[in-house]
């Protein structure tokens, strides 16, 4: 047993049902109790989409167990065959499925159905979503190819060089993270460097254009947790080269093209020597007017513009899954500037991937689903921002550190209306403005930590967020600074600040901990409220290791002295 309030990850049948959403032609029969169409609302509400899923399930119920469930399987598989015509079906079960052990899937496959079925085994106990989606993808694929596999060892024959090379985005699904609009961006990469799509699977894919996934040169693994097993598989079996590289920053971009250079055999010089030269601020109303200026991204130029001088060193938390950490760990410290003080993934499998960014910025990973582990990452990592899921979207709400999403899972806002792609130049672009959105601007982070007495711009507010600290919140600033003048007067242990926390002040800033003096605790608090945390916390191990019970004014800087070595 393990005490869960959130998870990362459905269980493995919601992420069969995102390849089976994603696609047209195929129906998934799911055996599972009533109740369980809940899932449905993860497609037609936060992806919002205009139908339900492909999804029969065959809600038993308590009084059902005691019958033939077995039969209820065979009789909705039917049902459901007549009704939607498939030209491939999945069928499965749910957690509570797994355990009456009717095996759904064996049993589908019984009934010479005129179509493939395919039976997904997905252990819910022990796997989760991702795994189930990707699974799923290999399962589907296998069975749809596995009668036209090369033989070991064949060799694919040499592209003639008059025709353009062809490649399969092998990855995006439904409830992906922004995959709709990935998409758009990697096939505008592929048009600039002269590559056609060949399949795009799951998402918008039907069983006959799987079948069809051979005839591409190689493929691109654009989402590796729900790709990397189906395009392993086609590489062995039909010797389709591999593109690994996920294209989300500018730097990843580059190598992208230039991976795909080296993979398809053409010359990609030119667009990466073009995607060099254009990355300017595009004010030229000429260049504006044409938005579909290639190999250009405004982020290169943006985060070099001297406004962006005092993003330098930020010290950001990175978590999410493998892809998007990674990705996001490259923008962040090569692209903008920030420094890396924490990063991790709920997604086991790619931990080792993880891991090695991790190291290369002297921290270490948090590989976990435990989002109390994550917070308690967060919260000792005393980080300015942070980049990750819906969840830690809560956690920084709670501990006031300002945040932006990168990566599943989401809640609606992250499936917008408008174009906000993550991958390629657009994505570049989309991902600046939402990773400062939420930071101070630089004058007001100046001005306040110059001026802190002033009436509207106190300590936390984001006057381009509207967070100001409450009436309330300013009234039980009073009224605890006032406490505090009389505990002083007792000379009884201060505790000031424990009754305020504006939005934006740092984790358990200057809240009680550490036996702080009260000269020491007004000094702590003239630290600008986003490093303050930090400081905090180093100051407090710095007088732990050395005996001192009460920390002063001195005690705070000679710390200072002390880590600043
Ligand atoms: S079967 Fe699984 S997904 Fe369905 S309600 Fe039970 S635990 Fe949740």
């Amino acid at each position: 047993m393990e005490l869960t309030l959130w998870t990362y990850e459905g269980p493995p049948h919601v992420g069969a049902m995102r390849v089976a959403t994603s696609m047209e032609g195929v129906h998934y029969v799911l055996h599972a109790p009533q109740g369980d169409t809940y899932a449905d609302l993860l497609f037609t509400m936060i992806e919002r989409r205009d139908q339900r899923p492909p999804v029969t399930y065959t809600t038993f119920q308590a009084r059902d167990l005691g019958g033939d469930t077995a039969e209820m399987v065979k009789t909705s598989v039917r049902d459901a065959y007549e009704r939607f015509q498939p030209q491939l079906m999945l069928v499965g079960e749910s957690c509570t499925a797994e355990l009456i052990q009717d095996q759904p899937g064996a049993l589908a496959q019984s009934m010479g159905l005129p179509v493939p079925v395919v039976n997904l085994e997905l252990p819910a106990y022990s796997k989760k979503e991702n795994w189930g989606g990707s699974e799923t993808l290999y399962h589907l694929v296998r069975t749809l190819l596995l009668s036209a596999a090369l033989p070991p060892g064949t060799k694919r024959p040499e592209r003639e060089p008059a025709i353009r090379p062809k490649a399969n985005i092998i990855g995006p699904t439904a409830l992906g993270f922004r995959c709709r609009d990935d998409i758009q961006e990697v096939l505008k990469l592929l048009g600039e460097i002269g590559v056609d799509a060949n399949v795009i699977a799951p998402l918008g894919a039907t069983p006959e254009d799987i079948k069809r996934i051979p005839d591409a040169d190689f493929n691109i693994c654009l989402y590796p947790e729900i790709a990397q097993t189906t395009c392993d598989w086609l590489k062995r079996n039909f010797a389709q080269p591999i593109v690994k590289t996920v294209p989300i920053g500018v730097g990843a971009t580059r190598d992208f093209i230039a991976e795909i250079g080296e993979v398809a055999g053409i010359d990609v010089s030119r667009v990466l020597a073009r995607s060099k030269s254009e990355t300017l601020g595009n004010w030229n109303v000429s260049r504006v007017a044409s938005s579909a200026i290639p190999g250009a991204s405004r982020m290169p130029w943006y985060s070099r513009s001297v406004d962006s001088t005092y993003l330098t060193g930020k010290r950001v938390f990175i978590f999410g899954d493998a892809t998007h950490a990674i990705a996001a760990a490259r923008i962040a410290t090569e692209e903008l500037g920030f420094t890396l003080v924490g990063i991790g993934t709920y997604s086991r499998k790619f931990a080792r991937q993880v891991r090695e960014v991790a190291k290369q910025h002297g921290v270490e990973a948090v590989i976990s689903d435990d989002y109390l582990a994550v917070e308690t990452a967060v919260a000792e990592a005393a980080p300015e921002l942070v980049l990750g899921t819906q969840m830690e979207r809560h956690i920084a709400k709670r501990l006031g550190i300002p945040c932006a999403v990168i990566s599943t899972p989401i809640h609606v806002q992250d499936v917008p209306a408008r174009y906000s792609p993550q991958m390629g130049w657009e994505g570049a672009n989309v991902i600046f403005d939402d990773w400062v959105h939420p930071l101070m601007m630089g004058l007001e982070e100046h001005l306040i930590g110059m001026f802190r007495e002033d009436f509207e711009f106190a300590e936390g507010h984001m006057s381009h967020l509207h967070t100001a600290p409450s009436v309330e919140e300013r009234t039980a600033e009073e009224a605890a600074e006032k406490a505090t003048e009389e505990a002083k007067a007792l000379a009884a242990p201060t505790d000031h600040d424990a009754a305020v926390k504006p939005m934006g002040s740092a984790p358990d800033a200057a809240t009680a901990g550490g036996n702080w003096s009260p000269d020491g605790l007004a000094e702590l608090k003239k630290i600008p409220f986003f490093v303050r945390g930090k400081v905090k916390r180093n100051t407090e191990k710095f007088a732990s290791d050395r005996g001192i019970t009460s920390i002063t004014v001195d005690t705070l800087y000679e710390a200072k002295a002390a880590i600043g070595k």
